[in-house]
């Protein structure tokens, strides 16, 4: 591993961390931190008994910080980038994406495929600029067709733990950020394996289209988590308590729990786009309750 440290900001070790796995050169960029009210996690659960589990970790504070980890991947011609960040909207501490790409050396014309996990703002809003222009003229953007079609629709909200108002404006939202990058658009399948070295899995609740990615190089793999996990306290002691984001509450528990178990079974290492940076680590059992691991 080698890691560059010229920026060193308050929130993160790094800007950005080099990695590689086989023939894969690998470049974790943080887009930076973005606070959530508790109230957005475990909705249904009353705050003293979620606070009695965040006690044991340290002390209690109004708001979950989610890093935001994106993954650029080269590999032959291409140079493959998974979620955009939170682009302009998102301040002070997250949008950090282009200046911590530029850190590491990459330009917005240098990147040629962009895969999103899922649609929600936090993985879209990267895709313009505060003029509505494209920021990565020249990426193809790979997206479920399923996740697609899910926004583009009359969109069942009635499994989520969201206001409906809430969850209209965001589908507007999300149609809006698709209008623009449409001619880029391109759909795949839970079968589709993307560029030789993506295998994407349909792991639905978080959204309709949510997707997890394994990705090899020779007889080395990890599988990048996109959403499944939004902190690895809560979320890991009690994978349904959920949060108010998911928009199938009861299948985004049932599919973080099945994550949870095949990866400590399986033992091999994972990524998560709002795990503690730079987002590599394991998924340990330790007498029935999961815990992460934190290891590059
Ligand atoms: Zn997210």
């Amino acid at each position: 591993m080698i890691t560059d440290n010229k920026n060193v900001n308050r929130y993160f070790p790094s800007n950005f961390i080099k990695h590689s796995l086989g023939e894969l050169d690998m470049i974790v960029i943080s887009d930076g931190e973005v606070q959530y009210e508790n109230s957005c996690f475990a909705p249904g659960i009353p705050k003293t008994i979620l606070e009695e589990i965040l006690r044991n970790y340290g002390p209690i504070t109004p708001h979950f910080k989610l890093p935001h980890n994106i993954l650029v991947i080269r590999f032959k011609e291409h140079v493959i980038m998974i979620d955009t960040g939170n682009g302009y909207k998102e301040s002070p501490h997250a949008g950090r994406l282009l200046d911590n790409l530029a850190l590491a050396g990459i330009a917005p014309k240098d990147i040629t495929n962009i895969i999103l996990t899922h649609a929600h703002p936090d993985h879209i809003n990267g895709l313009i600029d505060d003029k509505n222009s494209l920021i990565f003229p020249k990426a193809k953007i790979h997206i479920s067709k399923k996740e697609f079609e899910f926004w583009q629709g009359e969109a069942d909200f009635s499994k989520s733990k969201n206001t409906t108002e809430s969850l209209l404006s965001l589908q507007k939202e999300i149609q809006f950020f698709f209008s623009i990058v449409q001619d880029q658009l391109q759909f795949f399948t839970g079968k589709d394996l993307l560029f030789e070295c993506l295998q994407p899995i349909l792991m639905p609740g978080h959204t309709p289209g949510h997707c997890i990615f394994t990705i090899t190089s020779g007889n080395e793999k990890f599988t990048h988590l996109a959403d499944i996990f939004h902190d690895e306290i809560m979320l890991f002691t009690q994978p349904e308590w959920g949060t108010i984001f998911d928009i199938d509450f009861e299948l985004a528990g049932f599919s973080r729990r099945k994550v949870l178990e095949d990866f400590a079974r399986s033992g091999q290492q994972v990524f998560g786009y709002h795990l503690p940076w730079p987002g590599f680590g394991y998924i340990c059992q330790e007498k029935g309750s999961f815990k992460w691991d934190s290891k590059i």
